[in-house]
């Protein structure tokens, strides 16, 4: 899941080649080690905090790989049923141990809520990803006691919850609708998914959504998925976001 991205290229490589991931436009191996030790430093603290977190990335993602073919960072299925983690350097290190551990966290939840699983029509639906980036968020604010979203260049960055929330309420009390309590709306992604579908204009996220949100159009199954060759998956992930291009709004991930 690409937390928060906001480029526009396609990836030039096959995101489940680790060697080419490695090697793709190095970032500088100072920054490297840099992101790598951040990496490490938050997952030695959810290990202490919020073992849960630490223990889905160790089990799910066995690659973990600092690369700058994802601008963000992600979590993506590869063919062997495993996951990997993608975490571009420049963005480790720009965000902070902080800014790392919210992000870890966030990706470990897209795993936790099955969401690389999800119906290939919801993972078609850019709604659903933004229900699934609120979600998300709004969980990795809670546990990890934060008031903000984390900060890259000063300012927040990924699908802030209560800006989505208000301009939900704003939509349906424009059209004489009810809205549910924040709490009601926030409690799961399928319910925020429900509630943004009353609206009458629902959002299209102005960011770029996970990667992982748009590693569709193969059938959702664990078997199959397992089954299915990762440059298959690659390369729909691949269409996917180049077709996206096409819309104006996306997000992270
Ligand atoms: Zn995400």
């Amino acid at each position: 899941m690409g937390y928060g991205e906001r480029g526009r290229r396609a990836p030039v490589v096959d995101l489940a080649d680790r060697r080419a991931l490695e090697a793709y436009r190095p970032a500088d191996p100072a920054v490297v080690e840099e992101a790598r030790r951040l990496k490490e430093a938050a997952l030695l603290d959810f290990g202490l905090t919020e073992s849960a977190v630490a223990s889905w990335l160790y089990a799910k993602c066995h690659h973990q790989i600092p690369t700058t073919a994802v601008d963000t960072a992600a979590v993506v299925a590869s063919g062997d049923g495993t996951c990997l983690l993608l975490y571009n350097p420049d963005f480790f290190v720009g965000l902070g141990l902080a800014g790392v551990k919210f992000v870890l966290f966030h990706e470990a939840r897209h795993l936790v809520h099955r969401h690389l699983l999800a119906d290939p029509e919801l993972r078609d639906d850019p709604v659903f990803t933004l229900a699934a980036e609120v979600a998300v968020n709004h969980v990795a604010l809670i546990r990890l006691g934060r008031e903000e979203l984390p900060l890259l260049d000063g300012r927040p960055t990924g699908v802030d919850p209560r800006k989505v929330y208000d301009a939900y309420t704003e939509d349906l009390t424009a059209h004489g609708l009810e809205p549910v309590t924040y709490e009601t709306f926030i409690a799961t992604d399928m319910g925020v998914y429900a509630e943004l579908k009353r609206m009458r204009h629902p959002p299209v996220p102005d960011e770029r959504l996970c990667v992982h949100m748009v590693a569709g159009a193969v059938p959702a199954d664990q078997e199959t998925i397992d089954a299915v060759t990762s440059s298959a998956l690659l390369n729909s992930l691949l269409a996917a976001r180049r077709g996206n291009r096409a819309r104006s709004g996306s997000c992270w991930s």
